[in-house]
């Protein structure tokens, strides 16, 4: 079947019954023998859609949890209330003291923060790696148990050789772990390409109408028992009613990744012909570091993309111009934001650029409507510069 048609299908319970799976608000979930509570208990153990109790999650969030596995093309998945949620107990499954962990230079920096401050409190030792790297021997140390990837990278959005990389750390006996929240298991599966565990920020494509906090780690082979005894232990799962809204996303994920990637590649195509630009930075550009892993790999962008500006652009000044960019962090919402960035900040292997840089989300807006307001913004700045110039 096709994935289009999976999503449209996802949770369905037996008929008749309504379309959407119900939202079940519940901690204790009643017996009347003590046979079925021992039957129960046992069930769980072996199958994670078992109704047992409510730190188990109930339907809704059983059913996103499948729906995501299936979007993953991995084995079994566990949900989490935040991206970075997900991202610290997944790392956590596999990490101890004396463990080294090798993470991607370019990684988010949220995840960064969480490694440095959390993982070397307890003990874990780390080190970062450049994202074109695919022979991590000059990196690996004998306590090196996991490799930390994202790709594209978070607002630079380099794309990694992924199927190569993790050939090179399966070798060594080191795990794989991806934060796939640009793909989100539509445009990419980490898993199908070799990696072990993938997390996925839902905050973002997933819930898609910026009013849903998610995360979800899905894992395959050996690294399912760990990351479910994790989940399980630290009592991580996702309220129902964020589970409902979640999956409710979920079925227009195919169409809604259309219209921002094709909104993100026509902006910035056209972004590349204005003079206040130097660079823009976006996978699905010829030349893009990376650009023929993704168009190997991967099917689609979605909607984000980055410009560096020339060295003096008014970059605050064009921002707030903006009309249909409202300015706010996160992404993978309905509508168009923009935000300044340095993503060189904090990255070993990379030196700031000359000019400043922003990052933009192209939302579900009609693409002339964005062109016009992009233009508008320039116009303003510049006349404003000319402004300057007749006064001074
Ligand atoms: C947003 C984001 C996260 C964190 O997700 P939250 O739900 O905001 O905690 C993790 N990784 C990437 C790449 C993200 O963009």
């Amino acid at each position: 079947m096709q994935r289009e048609t999976r999503l449209a299908h996802y949770g369905r319970q037996s008929l008749p019954g309504p379309a959407n799976p119900p939202v079940v608000r519940a901690s204790t979930i009643l017996h009347d023998t003590v046979a079925s509570y021992r039957a129960t208990k046992a069930a769980r153990e072996t199958d994670d859609s078992v109704l047992s109790y409510g730190r188990r999650g109930t339907t809704p969030a059983h059913a996103l949890a499948e729906a995501v596995t299936d979007l993953e093309a991995g084995e079994a998945s566990f949900l989490y209330p935040t991206g970075v949620a997900a991202l610290a107990g997944a790392l956590q499954a596999y990490l101890g003291a004396g463990d080294h962990i090798l993470i991607v230079d370019t990684v988010f920096p949220a995840t960064r923060s969480y490694c440095e401050t959390v993982l070397r409190r307890q003990g874990v030792t780390m080190g970062y790696f450049p994202w074109d790297c695919t022979d991590l021997s000059a990196y690996v140390t004998p306590q090196t148990r996991l490799v930390l990837v994202e790709s594209p990278a978070s607002q630079s959005f380099e794309v990694m050789d992924l199927p190569a990389l993790c050939a090179d750390a399966h070798v060594r006996g080191v795990i794989v772990m991806a934060d796939n929240t640009y793909g989100s298991g539509w445009l990419y599966q980490p898993l199908a390409l070799g990696c072990d565990v993938s997390v996925i920020a839902g905050t973002k494509y997933l819930g898609g109408h910026a009013d849903v906090m998610m995360g979800a780690a899905c894992a395959r082979g050996a690294a399912v028992a760990p990351l479910r005894a994790q989940a399980h232990i630290s009592g991580q799962t996702l309220a129902p009613d964020e589970a409902y809204a979640c999956l409710r996303g979920i079925r227009t994920l195919g169409l809604r990744l259309e219209r921002h990637g094709e909104n993100a590649l026509a902006l910035a195509t056209w972004c590349a012909a204005r003079p206040e630009v130097t660079r823009v930075l976006h996978p699905g550009l010829p030349g893009h570091p990376g650009a023929d892993h993704w168009r190997r790999d991967a099917r689609g962008c979605n909607g984000l993309f980055s410009v560096e500006f020339t060295p003096g652009f008014a970059l605050e000044p064009f921002l707030d111009h903006l009309q249909l960019f409202a300015i706010g962090s996160s992404w993978g919402g309905f509508e168009s934001l923009a935000m300044p960035v340095s993503p060189a900040s904090g990255r070993q292997f990379e030196t700031a650029p000359a000019g400043p840089m922003a990052r933009f989300h192209a939302g579900l807006e009609h693409i002339s409507d964005l062109i016009a307001d992009m233009t508008a913004a320039f116009e303003a700045v510049a006349g404003a510069d000319h402004q300057c110039a007749g006064t001074g």
